[in-house]
């Protein structure tokens, strides 16, 4: 695996879809997604420059914490169970995968505990699937405002899984459904919150999440390689 070359190919195609969509490369945070892999990968990447790790395990934060400097970010991208909540506090930047005002609110009281304020965004079922987690785009500005009561949270924006595609073209009514709703919720000034990320777009699809306007861009298979989870 040539993490290396991997890096400046997904550099390179980030830099055309923020040149086609008249953005500016410094508004799109790539996250390396590093979950199941070694953290020789990660240092590795942190090597190239990289900052800012994706993961969808709290155990798996906790691991390789420690294993990088503390210029490393890890992203919490995965699905959040309350009882893992207070190992995590403290040695994640971000939770993308806030879905519920119960999983928010014991969040918050993580928080208060830590005297800390915990970024979240909200995550979004955008296609209505199954088997995903998140809120419908319709009950979004409802649990925002909610949330945006809990003095330990401050929501930074949305998050979502578009679904699988062959072709990433496929999910770009998706994205900018979710652009439209990151910009009403913007417009709206609530109090507590801070509304400046949008992150969408994996490996399949991310230059079009790009296009339509995704801040930050999860990326794992396009720069680490398929994931073995039989191991
Ligand atoms: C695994 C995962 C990714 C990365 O997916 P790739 O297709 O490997 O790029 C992005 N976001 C979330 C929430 C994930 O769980």
């Amino acid at each position: 695996m040539d993490i290396k070359n991997n890096l400046s190919e997904v550099h390179k195609k980030i830099s055309s879809a923020c040149l086609r969509a008249n953005r500016s490369v410094d508004d799109v945070t790539l996250i390396c997604v590093s979950k199941t892999k070694p953290v020789e990968m990660l240092i590795e990447a942190y090597a190239q420059n990289e900052r800012c790790f994706g993961e969808n395990k709290v155990q798996e934060i906790v691991e390789k914490y420690d294993k990088l400097p503390p210029e490393a970010k890890f992203h919490m991208i995965g699905h959040l169970q309350t009882n893992k909540i207070k190992q995590l506090l403290g040695k994640c930047t971000l939770i993308h995968s806030v879905d519920s005002l119960y999983l928010a609110k014991a969040i918050d009281k993580e928080a208060k505990k830590k005297n800390i304020t915990v970024d979240i965004l909200i995550e979004v079922n955008a296609a209505n699937e199954a088997t995903k987690y998140g809120v419908s785009f319709e009950q979004v500005p409802g649990l925002v405002i909610e949330i945006s009561k809990l003095s330990n949270l401050c929501i930074r924006g949305l998050m979502t899984v578009a679904p699988y595609v062959e072709n990433g073209e496929d999910n770009r009514p998706i994205f900018k459904k979710m652009y439209q709703l990151f910009v009403d919720l913007k417009c709206k000034n609530i109090d507590n919150t801070n509304i400046d990320i949008l992150s969408m777009g994996m490996t399949g699809d991310y230059e079009v999440a790009i296009e339509e306007g995704a801040t930050m861009v999860r990326i794992g298979t396009g720069i680490f390689g398929a994931r073995n989870y039989n191991i």
